[in-house]
């Protein structure tokens, strides 16, 4: 899950998401929440980003295909009603459901991994996932320190573990796993070249770097060091290269307004963005940075 959203959002979508999501936390159903999710789930036209970066997701849950010679490698799958959406999307850019040999996902919340059995049922694709994330992906999101009980998913087995700094290969092409634990503690960057009109541009799906409401980054039981963990990956996250931006949530990069700018006939490709890749790493930091010191003062005062 994520909780902030960055530009073209106001403050008080921003104040109603998180009350929606504590309520949700709480094993509460609030009105606006179905409704939340469902308006992220909505339908988008799928387009070609760059290179042989297809986006295949939804208004708001991202899904990216990438095309090589020996087949297709698909970037989280959402959630379970996200999956036919998906597979529409990428036999309309002329790809086929069956290609699809590897699935690989940025974290193991609902929202992005909630649509992984079915996918991997219908398209036959093998699912790769860093070890820790994999734990709670074999649990339907029920492990983890901080798990979401009311939104069980299908249980996936992972068929393959990825370390951190792995390459996964297919068809001559190959991406980098970078394990940014945090937000969930497997939480994974990923980075690879691409080739367009000639030049060559780094890619960098960012991680999730949000801190969801209720986590205790003070005094955490189950997870001792997760502050420190986001501290490292704040900055292995901020050393990664990064030409064309892109993440799990397209409020975190600005999806609509960059295919407005790629359908109006825009000369330099929109999602060449690394300055937006430093603003996004910014704000979730002092996002981060103003909770810890939240929790610590409250910690302090006895509360
Ligand atoms: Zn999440």
């Amino acid at each position: 899950m994520k909780l902030v959203r960055l530009r073209n959002v106001s403050v008080a979508l921003v104040l109603l998401i998180s009350t929606l999501f504590v309520l949700s936390a709480l094993g509460q159903k609030p009105d606006g929440w179905q409704k939340y999710l469902d308006e992220s789930n909505r339908p988008v036209k799928p387009f070609k980003i760059i290179g042989n970066v297809y986006y295949v997701g939804m208004n708001d849950l991202a899904s990216y295909l990438i095309a090589t010679k020996e087949g297709l490698i698909l970037v989280d799958t959402a959630l379970e009603e996200s999956g036919p959406i998906i597979r529409k999307n990428i036999q309309e850019l002329g790809f086929k459901a069956t290609d699809v040999k590897i699935i690989v996902s940025g974290h193991a919340h609902f929202d992005h991994v909630a649509g992984h059995q079915t996918m991997k049922e219908q398209t036959g694709a093998k699912i790769y996932a860093t070890a820790p994330d994999a734990m709670i992906m074999q649990s339907g999101g029920m492990k983890g320190f901080f798990p979401f009980t009311d939104h069980k998913y299908r249980p996936v087995m992972v068929d393959k573990i990825i370390a951190d700094g792995e390459w996964v290969k297919l068809g001559g092409f190959a991406m980098q796993a970078h394990m940014l634990p945090g937000h969930t503690e497997g939480n994974t960057a990923w980075t690879f070249t691409v080739e367009d009109s000639g030049q060559k541009y780094g890619v960098l799906i960012a991680p999730s770097m949000s801190v969801n409401p209720g986590v205790k980054l003070v005094n955490n039981r189950e997870w001792p060091g997760v502050a420190d963990a986001y501290v490292d990956s704040f900055k292995k996250l901020r050393a990664l290269k990064c030409d064309v931006f892109l993440a799990p949530h397209t409020g975190f990069f600005d999806l609509a307004g960059k295919m407005e700018k790629l359908n109006s006939g825009a000369k330099s490709n929109p999602f060449i963005d690394p300055e937006g890749f430093r603003k996004y790493v910014d704000e979730m930091e002092r996002a981060f940075n103003d909770e810890r010191k939240k929790q610590l003062l409250s910690q302090k005062s006895g509360e």
